[in-house]
């Protein structure tokens, strides 16, 4: 039998741990275990109805060709006019990609802005891809740890000690996701100077900016007076509660966006054509927009309300979430012989108490846990119940 033997681009490749929680609770579930799945980064709600219709109608209206490899022109324009709306000078619909979800397009910003030995900092506790897409791209993250009583949120002077004359950008994600931390309009008004003053690049992943409990998630649009090294990312996947439908873009300045449609075009070419249809008419109607964000909002409110009574009861160790779906829970001290806590104790609630929820070693926070409550509101507190039971073992 040949033995497969990966190359140098993948070979420090790790698999996405959030994704394994999902494959690993699944199986369980197949084999006849009944499981709480509290690892999904995804809501559970279904795709509202009238996005589906205008998907159906596309579709028998003959939107099944390849596009454009940008994008459909109207979906770019929409996305730009929309993005106009928080940013000082309006952006055109040639400053759009429309990618195959949120992480082809920081898949295409990173690979098109870095390269070999450049460092990108990346504010930790964070997304497990981004240091994983920084490794294909032969760049290195810098971790930069805010301060556990800032919700982990950095500071400039976190940013500042973790620079060096390599460093060539920084990836903001507001709200966070594994933590639900969300940056004022000041503390991010002070990164983006930093940023700007050493020519550093500035990739935002704006993809929870929707799902903000305490007033609207401030955009790295509003306060970049150019776009010259600034992507924003963002996508349907959360707010449209669209994950399947794998539609996200980046915004950014045309020579960027001209780079990354011309990577693109040798990866995937244009994303789903039903799907790009089907995005445009979520981003077509504000007042079913509107609704049903509000209705997904109030569901979240309240398991996060919920979820985090049963927590502070227990005195656990529990962020905050000012946004996103997640409680990030702390579950033990590193120590030399356990060096990574949350894994173990991950590893132990799934297979003696039946709910999953994502080790913090995925985010580089090994002390940690992630429970989504993207979930129903009986799931969310049984599985609640089940991680404070575990606490006290
Ligand atoms: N960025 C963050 C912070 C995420 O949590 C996720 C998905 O979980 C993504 C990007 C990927 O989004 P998409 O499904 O649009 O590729």
């Amino acid at each position: 039998m040949p033995s497969f033997a990966p190359s140098t681009n993948i070979a420090e490749l790790r698999e996405s741990a959030t994704i394994a929680v999902s494959v690993r609770a699944k199986a369980m579930r197949a084999a006849g275990r009944t499981i709480i799945d509290l690892g999904a980064g995804e809501p559970d709600m279904p795709t509202p109805a009238y996005i589906i219709a205008a998907a159906h109608r596309a579709i028998d209206h003959g939107a099944t060709r390849y596009t454009m490899v940008e994008g459909i022109a109207p979906l770019r324009e929409r996305i730009a006019e929309r993005a106009s709306r928080s940013h000082a000078s309006s952006i055109a619909a040639n400053q759009v990609v429309v990618s195959t979800g949120t992480k082809q397009a920081l898949f295409n910003a990173c690979f098109s802005i870095f390269g070999q030995g450049d460092e990108v900092l990346v504010p930790t506790p964070a997304w497990t891809s981004y240091y994983e897409i920084l490794a294909l791209a032969r760049a290195n993250a810098v971790i930069v740890r805010g301060a556990r009583n800032r919700s982990f949120r950095v500071m400039v002077k976190d940013l500042r000690e973790a620079a060096t004359p390599r460093t060539r950008g920084l990836i903001l994600n507001s709200p966070s996701n594994p933590t639900g931390a969300v940056y004022s309009r000041d503390e991010l008004t002070d990164l983006i100077a930093l940023a700007h003053d050493k020519g550093w690049w500035v990739i935002s992943d704006e993809i929870y900016r929707a799902i903000s409990y305490e007033g609207p998630a401030t955009s790295v649009l509003e306060i970049a007076s150019s776009l010259d090294r600034v992507v924003v990312v963002d996508g349907v996947a959360k707010a449209f509660a669209m994950p399947g439908w794998r539609i996200g873009w980046s915004i950014s300045s045309v020579s960027t966006a001209r780079s990354m449609t011309a990577l693109q075009s040798h990866t995937t070419s244009n994303a789903a054509t039903p799907s790009q249809h089907a995005v445009l008419a979520a981003l077509s109607d504000p007042v079913a927009e509107k609704a049903f964000q509000a209705e997904m909002m109030a569901a979240f409110r309240r398991r996060r309300a919920a979820g985090l009574a049963l927590l502070r009861e227990a005195r656990a160790d529990v962020v905050e979430p000012a946004g996103a779906f997640y409680l990030f829970i702390r579950v033990g001290p590193a120590t030399p012989n356990d060096p990574a806590p949350g894994s173990r104790f991950a590893a132990r609630l799934l297979e003696t108490n039946g709910v999953a929820v994502v080790p913090g070693a995925a985010f580089h926070a090994p002390e940690w846990v992630r429970l989504s409550y993207a979930a129903s509101e009986d799931e969310v507190l049984e599985g609640v119940r089940q991680v404070v039971a575990a606490l006290r073992v």
